[in-house]
């Protein structure tokens, strides 16, 4: 059993509130609290979807009793669709009823719609209180459970409503992830690979050599997904170049994901928008042949392991997508490029956005068509 310790530092923030995210097997049953600033915190209110609270409540519940503090479970129920400010005006109304006060710890379990869910209400209940991070699924692990962005879907778009809230801790407990259906683990896969295609080439390499993806991904390339996701987010916080780099992919694949009605789960929209993106590069001169050839392999056999349907690619109807995903911002798309494997391109100026015109975007449609259309 590891313990891996990130220090995240946040340069926006007076207080330092960087924090550390820890990764074990077994951790949820064996929380070691000493390792968190929780002096202050008078009692733990755990916040949870009904999966979760079925699967992991009653062992969190006692590892937090522990403390010898007060602990409360409140969940709601499963679902996408359930993020929204509704829920979160419930929950925070059973916090209140409960006696939820500042010094109350929330304790977020769950996958990517708790912990944005939880982190939302912890960032404006009674103006903010502090919150800890217990990611359940491969997608909350590498990804949204680090770095602070917290949100709610409303009827005009996806967290639209939001906040930037920083955790007190993540604790990852990878065990968790053997109860998660496989269709889940695509999610946070592709986002493992994103990872490595723009940080890490030994990393991709080590990917590479792995004949099946499930639940049984090895602890390491979740430690490495974190690694890479708290540098990057430590040293742009907020989105202002760097952080952008984390978007690889997910400029067409949010389109495609969009153009599916999100019938088409994020992991397999964005494998997809980093083969169109990629090939993007290689038409730009900006990747290599032999790494944009490497890349597409092993894209392409994970694509291959999950079910995917081509339906959704219409490259008109894609880039109209892509338009409105700009919110507002004319002429051109950008988009952040690979130069080679492990390594994104920055122009002279030092901006990782790249210009991408209407005609490269359609072709890199029409390009993803065909490596649908040829398994090999
Ligand atoms: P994401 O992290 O992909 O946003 P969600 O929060 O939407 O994930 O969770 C996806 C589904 O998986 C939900 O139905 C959730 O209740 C369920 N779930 C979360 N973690 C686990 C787990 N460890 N085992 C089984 N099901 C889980
Ligand atoms: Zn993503």
């Amino acid at each position: 059993m590891v313990t891996v310790t990130i220090r995240v530092k946040f340069a926006s923030e007076q207080r330092d509130r960087s924090y550390q995210i820890l990764i074990r097997d077994g951790i949820l049953e064996d929380l070691p609290l000493e390792r968190f600033p929780l002096q202050n915190a008078s009692s733990f209110f755990v916040l949870t979807d009904s999966n979760v609270a079925r699967l992991y409540g009653a062992q969190l519940r006692a590892a937090l009793s522990e403390s010898k503090r007060r602990v409360e479970l409140v969940s709601f129920p499963a679902g996408e669709q359930n993020k929204k400010a509704e829920t979160a005006w419930h929950v925070a109304s059973k916090l209140s009823k409960l006696g939820a006060d500042r010094s109350s710890m929330i304790v977020a379990l769950g996958g990517g719609v708790v912990g944005d869910l939880a982190g939302f209400v912890s960032s404006i209940y009674k103006r903010g209180i502090d919150y800890l991070q217990l990611p359940t699924t491969l997608l909350a692990q590498v990804d949204s459970s680090i770095g602070g962005k917290t949100g709610v879907n409303t009827s005009w778009g996806k967290n639209q409503l939001g906040t930037f809230h920083q955790p007190r801790g993540v604790l990852i407990d990878p065990r968790t992830l053997q109860t998660l259906p496989r269709e889940e683990i695509i999610n946070g896969l592709a986002e493992i690979i994103k990872c490595s295609i723009i940080a890490d080439r030994e990393m991709f390499d080590r990917i590479s050599r792995l004949d099946k993806f499930d639940s049984a991904i090895p602890n390491e390339l979740i430690v490495d997904a974190c690694k890479i996701k708290a540098e990057v987010v430590s040293k742009d916080e907020v989105e202002n170049n760097l952080r952008a780099i984390l978007n690889f992919g997910h400029t067409v694949g949010h389109a495609i994901e969009s153009a599916s009605n999100y019938r088409l789960s994020h992991g397999k929209s964005v494998i997809l928008g980093m083969i169109a993106e990629s090939w993007i590069g290689l038409q730009l001169g900006i990747l290599q042949r032999a790494d944009f050839e490497e890349q597409s392999d092993l894209l392409q056999r994970v694509l291959r392991q999950f079910s995917v349907k081509t339906a959704f690619l219409n490259k008109r109807t894609l880039f109209r997508f892509v338009m409105a995903d700009k919110k507002g911002a004319p002429s051109s798309i950008k988009m952040c490029l690979p130069s080679r494997l492990g390594a994104m391109y920055v122009n002279s100026e030092g901006s990782y956005k790249i210009p991408v015109s209407k005609e490269i975007f359609e072709a890199s449609i029409d390009h993803l068509r065909e490596v649908l259309a040829s398994p090999r």
